[in-house]
C-alpha cells in the first residue's frame, strides 16, 4: 500500500470510527437503560480516534515515518484489520434513521437485538484494543527499532518496550511530562537539601542496612525516627548520594524521589506514582507505551493503571531507586501505604529498591516492619549528627548573641561533653532552647493549649474523630487536633490576660499555620483537613503534639531541671487558668446566640450533669462548655472566630450563660473575683464550678460567706407551673427585676434547681462549713424542695439537706423574714417537709419575724417562689394531711373544713398573703 493510499485508508477509518461515536452517542439519548456495553464501544472507539488522528498526522507528512507506516499499512496490517473491524461494529448498532425516529418500541428493539449481538461487539472492541496498541507503539517507537519485527500480539508488544525510545518531539515529550506530574516536589528537595549540614548523615552509610539495600538484596528501606531528628534533610542527602552513584553506575541505573508533604492534603499514593514515573521517563528519555496510553486516555488514572505503567518503565533499567520521605504527612496514607508494600514485595517490582521514611505510626509499622529493613533513627550514631546539626544552628543564630550568657555555655557545654549519648529529652530540650527568645511565651501558650485540649479530648467519652466531617460544613476537632484559628484564638486570649509585658512581645506576629510550624518547630504537627462545604471546598489547618513524647517530656520533672525549665508544664495550673478563659470566655460571647436561644431550659443539659458522678474540679467546666454536644461542637467553639463555622450552635449551656446577663451588682463586691463566683454559682447549679474556680485561685469557702447585693432576672429562674400562671403572666413576670441581698452562699441556696441543686448544696454546705447560717438558708431552700413523685415518708435530696441544716441547729424563724420556714413549706402543702420541720421540733405556731421585711410580696422574691412553686397536687387529702400533722404537733386553732381553702386560716399569715396577691 503506497502511502497515499494508506492515508486515503486511514481517513476512512477516522470518518467510520466517528459515525459509530455518533450512533453511540444517539443511542444512549433514545434508550434510557442502554446496555452499558454501549458506553465502553464510545470510550473505547474514542481514544482509537485520538490514536487515528496522531496516525493521520504523521502520515500526511512526507518522508516521515515511512517504515513504520509501511508497517502498519502492509496487507492483513493493523491499518486495514482496524477499518474491517470498525466497519462490522458499526453494522452491529442500530442504525441512525432507527434512533432518530420518535417510536420508544423501535429503539427498544434496538437495544434488545444489541443485547444479541453483545459478544460479537466484544470480540470486536478487543481486536480494535490490539490495533491500537500496535498504531501506538508504531508512533511512538523510535526508526532504530525494526517494525517488521512488531506483530499485533500484546504479548509481544509489552516485551517489545523494553528497549524502545519514543519518537515524540522534546515538545510532546514534555508536554506529556508536565501532564503526568501533577504534583513537583523538586521545590521540597531543593529546600531540605539547603538545609543539610555537610558531615551528617554519614552515619547511615556506615550501616549494613544500607549497604544490603544499595547494592544487594534489600528491596526496601525503613527510616523512621521521632519529629524533628531531621528525617527529611537526611533523605535529601541520600537522594542527592544514590544519585551520584546512579551516574556512576550508567544508564541502566535510575533515580527517583518524592517528598509527601501536609500541604498537599491529599493521599500521595497516585501523585508519588505519576511523579516517580515522569522523572524515571524523563532518564529514559522515551515515554513506553502504557504511559502514553495513560496520557491518551486522559483523565485521573487509576492506581492499577499506575502501577502497570511504573512496572513498565521500570522493566527498561538494570535499577531503580526511589525515595518517598515522609510517608506519614499523606493524609489519607491507606492507598500509598498498599502502593508501598507491592513496591516493596510485588515480584514484578523486583529491580526497585525503596526507600521509606516516616515518624512512627502504628499504621507505618505496620505496613513497613515485614517488607523492609528497618533504620531507627534513635541511635548513638545520628546523635552526634543532632549535636552536629545544633551547634551550627546555634552558630548561625542571629538572635543567639541576645541570649543569656549561661544559657548559651550551657547549651554548648552540652553539646561538646555529652554529644555521644543524647536522649530523646536532650534533644527536645535543645529544639526548645534553639528557639527564638520573643517567641517563647507564644510556644508555651500553644504547648499549654495543646495540653489541655488534649485532656479535655480524652476525659469527654464519644467525641468521634472528625465523624461528621465529610457530611457537615462545621468542622469538628476530634482527638487531640486543634483547629489552628481557634488555637490562635485561644493563645491570644490567654496571652491579653498574662501579664502586660509578657503578651505585648507577640503583637507584631501575623499567625498563621507556617508561623507556627516554623516556631513550634516538630513539636507539633499540622494538618491540613479538607472541609466539604456543599459545592466548595476549604481547608483548615488543625495541630496536634508532634509524638506523645514532647507532652510527656513538658510535664516530667527532668525539664525542671534542666536549661529549658521555663517551658515545664504543670497540667492542673494550666487547666485552672484556662477553665477561667473558657469561662469567661463563652460567657461574654454567649449573646451572639440569644436569636438562636432555644426555648427549652435544657433539660438534657443537668441530665447530663446529673449523670455524671465524677465532679473533679474539670467536670464542671467540661459540662458547661463541652455538655453533650460535643459531637456538635466543642468548648473552642464558644469563641467568636469559630461562631462562623458553627451551624447549630444551640448548646444548653448557652441558656446557661444567657441567665447571667442580668444579673448586675448594686454595690461593688468587696474583691473582683467575687462577680466571676456570683455568676459561676448561677450556671452551674451543682456548685462544682464554683468551688474550683476558689481553689485556682487559691481562695478558701470563707468566701461564700461575702456578703453581695444584686439585681437579676426572674425569668432566669422562675418556672411556670402548669395551671398555676397563665402564659402571659409568666411573660410578665420574666421581665421583672428582682434584687437579692445576702451572702454569696445564701444567693445559691435561694436558686430554684433540680436534685441537681440539691446535692450541690448538701455539699457546699460541708465545703463552707462555719460560713452560713443554717436558719437564713433553710428558709431560703425550703421553697425549692422538690419532693414530687415519692412517697412523703421517703427523703429525696431536699430533705437530706432539710435534715442536715436542722441539724446544725436551723430556727424556722430568721429575724427580718416576715415568714418562716414552716408556714413556706405549709404554703407550699409540702407535706414532706412540714413533717420534717415538725419532727425536728418546730413550733407549729410560728409566724415568722412579725415585724420583718423581708419576704413579703412588697419586699422581696421568697413568696413569689412559693406562688410559682405552688404544687400542683392541691388536693383535699393533702389539707386533711397537713391539718393532721400539726394539729398533731400541736398547731392551735387550725382548721381545715372539707372544701375550704385552708389560706384562710388565721394562723397562716404565709397563706393569706399568698391569696391576696
Ligand atoms: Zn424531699
Amino acid at each position: 500500500m503506497d502511502p497515499v493510499s494508506a492515508t486515503a485508508n486511514i481517513v476512512a477509518i477516522v470518518q467510520a470510527a466517528n459515525r459509530v461515536i455518533t450512533l453511540c452517542k444517539k443511542f444512549l439519548e433514545a434508550v434510557r437503560d442502554a446496555p452499558s456495553d454501549i458506553r465502553l464501544v464510545l470510550v473505547e472507539i474514542s481514544t482509537l480516534r485520538a490514536v487515528l488522528d496522531n496516525l493521520h498526522f504523521l502520515a500526511s507528512e512526507s518522508g516521515r515515518s515511512t517504515a513504520a507506516l509501511d508497517a502498519l499499512a502492509r496487507d492483513h496490517g493493523p491499518i486495514e484489520g482496524c477499518r474491517k473491524a470498525i466497519l462490522e461494529l458499526e453494522h452491529l448498532l442500530p442504525s441512525e434513521s432507527i434512533l432518530s425516529t420518535e417510536s420508544k418500541t423501535k429503539a427498544l428493539l434496538s437495544a434488545i437485538s444489541w443485547t444479541l449481538k453483545d459478544s460479537k461487539a466484544k470480540a470486536l472492541l478487543d481486536e480494535l484494543r490490539g490495533y491500537k496498541s500496535t498504531i501506538t507503539l508504531a508512533l511512538t517507537t523510535d526508526s532504530v527499532f525494526d517494525l517488521k519485527d512488531i506483530k499485533a500480539s500484546t504479548d509481544e508488544i509489552q516485551t517489545a518496550t523494553k528497549v524502545i525510545r519514543a519518537a515524540l518531539s522534546d515538545v510532546q515529550r514534555q508536554q506529556l511530562n508536565n501532564w503526568l506530574q501533577v504534583t513537583d516536589t523538586t521545590r521540597l528537595h531543593e529546600k531540605a537539601c539547603a538545609e543539610y549540614e555537610p558531615g551528617t548523615g554519614e552515619w547511615l552509610f556506615r550501616s549494613p542496612e544500607w549497604f544490603s539495600w544499595l547494592e544487594e538484596e534489600t528491596r526496601c528501606l525503613w527510616v523512621h525516627g521521632i519529629p524533628g531528628a531531621g528525617k527529611t534533610v537526611l533523605a535529601s542527602h541520600l537522594i542527592e548520594t544514590v544519585k551520584d552513584h546512579c551516574l556512576y553506575r550508567g544508564p541502566s541505573y535510575a533515580c527517583a524521589y518524592y517528598y509527601c508533604y501536609f500541604g498537599h492534603a491529599q493521599d500521595e499514593a497516585r501523585p508519588m506514582l505519576r511523579s516517580v514515573i515522569a522523572q524515571l521517563c524523563r532518564q529514559l528519555r522515551g515515554i513506553p507505551v502504557a504511559v502514553y496510553d495513560l496520557y491518551l486516555h486522559g483523565g485521573e488514572p487509576s492506581l492499577t493503571s499506575l502501577l502497570l505503567a511504573l512496572e513498565e518503565v521500570v522493566s527498561a533499567f538494570d535499577r531503580v531507586f526511589v525515595f518517598i520521605d515522609a510517608v506519614d504527612e499523606s493524609s489519607p496514607r491507606q492507598d500509598l501505604l498498599r502502593v508501598l508494600r507491592d513496591l516493596a514485595a510485588g515480584s514484578r517490582f523486583d529491580k526497585l529498591r525503596v526507600l521509606a521514611t516516616s515518624r512512627e505510626y502504628i499504621d507505618i509499622e505496620d505496613s513497613m516492619s515485614d517488607i523492609s529493613a528497618q533504620i531507627s533513627m534513635r541511635n548513638s550514631l545520628l546523635d552526634q549528627d543532632i549535636a552536629r546539626y545544633v551547634r551550627a544552628k546555634l552558630d548561625q543564630h542571629s538572635r543567639m548573641k541576645r541570649w543569656p550568657e549561661d544559657l548559651r555555655d550551657m547549651v554548648l557545654d552540652a553539646l561538646s561533653t555529652k554529644a555521644n549519648g543524647m536522649t530523646l529529652d536532650e534533644t527536645y530540650e535543645r529544639i526548645l532552647l534553639n528557639m527564638p527568645e520573643e517567641s517563647r511565651v507564644f510556644v508555651q501558650h500553644v504547648l499549654q493549649w495543646l495540653s489541655t485540649h488534649r485532656t479535655i479530648h480524652q476525659v469527654i467519652p464519644g467525641v468521634q474523630h472528625r465523624a461528621s466531617l465529610s457530611r457537615s460544613p462545621v468542622y469538628i476537632p476530634g482527638g487531640d487536633n486543634i483547629p489552628c484559628p481557634v488555637l490562635f484564638e485561644a493563645v491570644e486570649k490567654t496571652l491579653a490576660s498574662a501579664d502586660a509585658d509578657e503578651g505585648t512581645n507577640f503583637c507584631d506576629y501575623a499567625l498563621d499555620d507556617e508561623l507556627l510550624r516554623e516556631l513550634c518547630g516538630c513539636l507539633i504537627t499540622v494538618t491540613k483537613v479538607r472541609i466539604r462545604d456543599g459545592s466548595t471546598t476549604e481547608y483548615m489547618s488543625d495541630v496536634t503534639f508532634a509524638h506523645y513524647t514532647v507532652l510527656e517530656f513538658l510535664e516530667s520533672s527532668r525539664i525542671r531541671r534542666g536549661a529549658a525549665a521555663s517551658f515545664a508544664l504543670d497540667r492542673e495550673r494550666v487547666m485552672a487558668e484556662h477553665a477561667k478563659v473558657l469561662v469567661l470566655g463563652a460567657s461574654a460571647t454567649a449573646d451572639r446566640w440569644s436569636s438562636a436561644w432555644p426555648d427549652n431550659r435544657g433539660i438534657d443539659f443537668y441530665d447530663i450533669l446529673a449523670s455524671m458522678g465524677s465532679t473533679t474540679w474539670l467536670d464542671p467546666v467540661l459540662q458547661l462548655l463541652d455538655t453533650h454536644a460535643a459531637p456538635r461542637g466543642s468548648y473552642f467553639w464558644y469563641t467568636p472566630t469559630c461562631l462562623e463555622f458553627l451551624e447549630n450552635p444551640i448548646s444548653p449551656a448557652i441558656t446557661a450563660f444567657l441567665r447571667t446577663r442580668e444579673t448586675k451588682f448594686l454595690e461593688q463586691p468587696p474583691e473582683p473575683h467575687f462577680e466571676n463566683l456570683v455568676r459561676m454559682l448561677q450556671l452551674d447549679e451543682s456548685g462544682s464550678l464554683s468551688r474550683a474556680y476558689l481553689a485556682s485561685l487559691g481562695r478558701l469557702s470563707d468566701d461564700f460567706a461575702c456578703q453581695v447585693d444584686l439585681e437579676f432576672q426572674s425569668a432566669a429562674f422562675f418556672e411556670p407551673v402548669a395551671g398555676n400562671v397563665s402564659d402571659e403572666q409568666w411573660r410578665s413576670q420574666s421581665l421583672e427585676i428582682l434584687r437579692f441581698k445576702g451572702s454569696v452562699l445564701e444567693w445559691y441556696a435561694h436558686l430554684p434547681g433540680g436534685p441537681l441543686a440539691h446535692q450541690g448544696l448538701y455539699k457546699m454546705l460541708e465545703f463552707a462549713a462555719g460560713h452560713f447560717d443554717p436558719s437564713t438558708i433553710m428558709l431560703l431552700t425550703i421553697a425549692n424542695h422538690q419532693h414530687d413523685n415519692i412517697a412523703p415518708a421517703a427523703q429525696c435530696g431536699g430533705c437530706l439537706v432539710l435534715k442536715h441544716l436542722l441539724r446544725l441547729g436551723a430556727q424556722a424563724t430568721v429575724p427580718g423574714y416576715a415568714v418562716g420556714s414552716l408556714q413556706i413549706a405549709v404554703a407550699r402543702r409540702d407535706l414532706a417537709g412540714t413533717g420534717l420541720l415538725l419532727e425536728a421540733g418546730v413550733d407549729p405556731n410560728d409566724i415568722g419575724d412579725v415585724d420583718g421585711e423581708i419576704g413579703t410580696p412588697d419586699r422581696g422574691p421568697i413568696l413569689r417562689w412559693a406562688s410559682n412553686m405552688w404544687s400542683q397536687s392541691s388536693q383535699k387529702a393533702t389539707y386533711e394531711s397537713l391539718a393532721a400533722i400539726l394539729i398533731q404537733y400541736g398547731a392551735r386553732d387550725f382548721t381545715s373544713p372539707m372544701g375550704e381553702d385552708p389560706s384562710r386560716s388565721r394562723e397562716t399569715p404565709a397563706e393569706e398573703e399568698l391569696a391576696s396577691t
